[in-house]
């Protein structure tokens, strides 16, 4: 590592390449080449990625990141939507998978999803105590079942208290 050719900063640029090494340490020890851009030592980028894949899980792969570009509609919910739930195995293959088994419909009511998630985004329905990944909801179904406890007794009885015959 030491033995590697030394160029400032400065020549990285003129010389138009991505890297430089002066030879000296970085604040956390690592004699490594920095990115011209930021100064920023490359061990040091390669930890921080590496820790931002583990608190990630699903966004790792190659595969993934390709989906995620291709869908940005889909992975802007997954972000904003699934966002803890990406831990309980809620990879964007996973949901895009569930969209297309839901036929991009609330599993429930059968609403349709708008195909931007403006108006009618999924949201990821799932057992709190679990935590396992029920199926993708509109607004009004997730918070309905959630309103009766996640209790499907309940909502039999509230079908049935619905269907009772009343006198007008
Ligand atoms: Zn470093
Ligand atoms: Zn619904």
């Amino acid at each position: 590592m030491n033995d590697r050719a030394l160029i400032s900063r400065g020549e990285a640029r003129t010389a138009g390449v991505p890297r430089y090494f002066t030879g000296r340490s970085c604040k956390n020890g690592h004699v490594s080449e920095r990115y011209v851009d930021k100064a920023l030592c490359v061990e040091c980028n390669n930890a921080a990625s590496q820790r931002y894949r583990d608190a990630h899980p699903g966004i790792a792969s190659a595969n993934v990141r390709r989906w995620m570009d291709r869908h940005p509609a889909a992975a802007k919910v997954l972000y904003a939507v699934a966002g803890r739930r990406w831990r309980y195995g809620l990879t964007p293959e996973r949901f895009a998978a569930m969209l297309d088994a839901q036929q991009h419909q609330c599993a429930l009511c059968r609403t349709p999803f708008s195909p931007d998630f403006k108006n009618t985004r999924p949201h990821v329905d799932h057992c709190h105590s679990t935590n396992v990944i029920r199926g993708l909801l509109c607004h009004r179904c997730n918070a309905g079942i959630g309103h009766f406890r996640d209790d499907p007794e309940l909502l039999v009885r509230a079908a049935a208290y619905l269907k009772e015959p009343r006198d007008e």
